[in-house]
Formats: C-alpha cells, sequence, structure tokens
C-alpha cells in the first residue's frame, strides 16, 4: 500500500493481457460485478473456476458492486429503471431483459465471480444533490451495508479462514459534512475490512472534494484500508494519499492512453516522492504533429516495454496514425507503468 488497480471493468484492462500487467509490475485489478452480471453472466465465470481463472490472473481481484454504474444508467435514462429502497431494478434497453438487485443479491453475485475483495452496494448520489436526497442515499447504503455484511458472513461461516475474502463498505452523504460523517462512523460501527469513499469525487468544475475525502478518512478507524473510487488523476491521487487512502482504482490512464494521452514525470521528478501541489508530471498528446519526427522516447528513463526498447514518439505516433491495434497496447503499458512508478514513490 498504495496500490492502484486498473480497471479490468469487464474482466480484462483493454488490450493488454495478465501477463503484460504482471510484467509491468500491476498487482491487482478491478472489475466491475454488473457489468459482468449482464455479460457474460456471473454462472458462466463461476463456471469457468471464478474471475482469476476465467481472466488467467493469480493476483488480487476487487470487485466493485456496480452501484455507481446502476445509477449513473438510471440517472442518464430514467426508462432504464428504478432505486427503491430495498432494490434497484435495472432493464436493458435493447433486449427488454431486466435486473433485480439486492443488497444480498449483489454479495452472491461477487462470491460467484470469486474475487478477493467485495463491496457493498451502496445508494449513489451526485455532489450537487439536494441535502434531502444525500440524506436518503445515507440511509439507504449504512441499511444496504448491513444486509450486505449479513449476507456475507452467512456464505462465509464455513469457509476455512484463510481462504475468506475481503468486504468494503462505501460511504455516501455528498458534500456535507455531518452525513459523511454519519455514514463513515455508521459503517465503522457496523465493522468492515476497508471503506471506500463514494459518489463523484470531483466538484463540477473538475476540482476533487478535498474536504469531503478528508471527513470521511477522519471518521473512520486510522488502520482501516481507505479505497477512493475512481479517483487517479495523479494529482488526485497524491492528495486524496496524504489524507489517508491507499487503494486507488481508475479507468483515467487506459482510457486517456487510447486516445493517445500519455502520461510523463516531469525532468528531475521521476525518483522525489511528490507533495499535493507538486508540477510533477505532465501529459502529451501523441497524436500531435510535432510528434511526427520526435525521435525520442515517451518519457526520459521510462521502463515500460515500448520506451525501454528504444522505441520513439515518432514511431508511437505513425502506429496511431495508421490505425495499428499495437498503438493503443504500448500506449496503455506506457500510462499504467506510470502509475506504478507513480505509487512505489509514495510509498517511499
Ligand atoms: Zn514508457
Amino acid at each position: 500500500m498504495p496500490t492502484f488497480l486498473p480497471d479490468a471493468t469487464r474482466a480484462g484492462v483493454r488490450g493488454v493481457s495478465a501477463a503484460d500487467l504482471k510484467a509491468i509490475g500491476i498487482e491487482g485489478v478491478v472489475v466491475n460485478a454488473f457489468h459482468l452480471l449482464r455479460r457474460p453472466g456471473a454462472r458462466v465465470v463461476q463456471a469457468a473456476g471464478g474471475v482469476h481463472r476465467f481472466m488467467g490472473w493469480d493476483s488480487p481481484v476487487l470487485s466493485d458492486s456496480g452501484g455507481f454504474q446502476v445509477w449513473s444508467l438510471i440517472r442518464q435514462d430514467p426508462a432504464r429503471g428504478v432505486i427503491r429502497d430495498n432494490e434497484v431494478i435495472f432493464r436493458e434497453p435493447s433486449t427488454g431483459e431486466k435486473w433485480n438487485l439486492t443488497p444480498e443479491r449483489v454479495i452472491g453475485i461477487q462470491m460467484q465471480l470469486g474475487t478477493d475483495v467485495l463491496v457493498c452496494l451502496d445508494d449513489c448520489t451526485a455532489p450537487e444533490d439536494p441535502e434531502s436526497e444525500q440524506e436518503r442515499s445515507v440511509e439507504r447504503t449504512v441499511r444496504w451495508a448491513q444486509r450486505c455484511r449479513d449476507e456475507f458472513d452467512r456464505r462465509v461461516a464455513r469457509m476455512p479462514e484463510a481462504e475468506r475474502p475481503l468486504l468494503f463498505a462505501v460511504v455516501q452523504g455528498g458534500r456535507s459534512e455531518g452525513l459523511r460523517r454519519q455514514c463513515a462512523s455508521a459503517l465503522a460501527a457496523i465493522g468492515f475490512d476497508g471503506y471506500g469513499f463514494g459518489g463523484f469525487p470531483l466538484a463540477e468544475d473538475g476540482t476533487l472534494l478535498t474536504d469531503a475525502l478528508g471527513w470521511v478518512a477522519g471518521s473512520l478507524p486510522a488502520e482501516a484500508p481507505k479505497h477512493a473510487l475512481g479517483l487517479g488523476r495523479p494529482d488526485h491521487v497524491v492528495s486524496a494519499f496524504t489524507l489517508g487512502y491507499s487503494i486507488f482504482d481508475c479507468a483515467l490512464p487506459t482510457r486517456d492512453a487510447r486516445q493517445g494521452r500519455l502520461y510523463a514525470f516531469r525532468p528531475g521528478w521521476a525518483a522525489r516522492r511528490p507533495s499535493p501541489g507538486d508540477p510533477f508530471f505532465s501529459a502529451l498528446r501523441i497524436h500531435d504533429p510535432k510528434h511526427r519526427i520526435q525521435h525520442a522516447p515517451l518519457e526520459d528513463g521510462c521502463d515500460c516495454p515500448f520506451c525501454a526498447a528504444g522505441l520513439t514518439r515518432a514511431y508511437l505516433h505513425h502506429l496511431f496514425k495508421v490505425g495499428d491495434m499495437a498503438a493503443e497496447r504500448y500506449a496503455t503499458l506506457h500510462n499504467l507503468r506510470f502509475y506504478v512508478r507513480l505509487f512505489e514513490l509514495l510509498r517511499g
């Protein structure tokens, strides 16, 4: 700890293999229980022997409950479903299929997937939602977490101690200090192996909600692992780490890579532990015409498979330009290696 877990949402980090991830120092991944339930189905993964065997990955896997995804899909289009006090109903618009998610079912799905860390179902909100909605979300989140805890305990009761997965709960409460602290304390009173900061961690203008992150971390047991869900911009990671968060997952480095946005330490910053506010990284756009003739690595001193092989910006620019599939793979490995190096610096 701290550790960065790339998003292998549908049991794969796009464009790269499990062996690729291992080779660059990735220690764990996050899959999404809801997306895997939709496709290929939790039973298919279970029949393969669990998600580790299914995707050929023998290191830790954390499964996100999918509460956030269901919430955001329903928020975008209310015809897709409804969130009630006791369940979430989601309709697949293309097929008409209906999914009924309860706290118990969400634990059952993650048990079928066989992941190492399970996450309770929570009721998400946006930071700008009114106080009344935040209150209802906290009330539901705590009640659902208790039901997840009970279901989890019932299912692991006969499992040998060493084989038991961990259970994390998610703290809601929007931008209200009272609600964030109330939710964190109520969840801590139930007792979990770790806690996630839930809801959107950024304000509408993209600034990090450092106050809210601090209230939550301060209201949870000091020694409990804290997961900043979906938070991943390098400078945000440094800030949240300073506030006490040690587990991060985010689609940003891999999504940016596929779009040709590549991270690099600024000269002189590759061996220093960054503090909040430090200008330690930059991002280059490989599609930029100036890279067509730049025969330099993506970052001087980077040891990712692309840079270490002596390959250059000009070559990656070219691969993207001609639509070679290797371009996205190289870019993804470079960005993830940047994150592994950043986390090594944070560990000190
Ligand atoms: Zn590189």
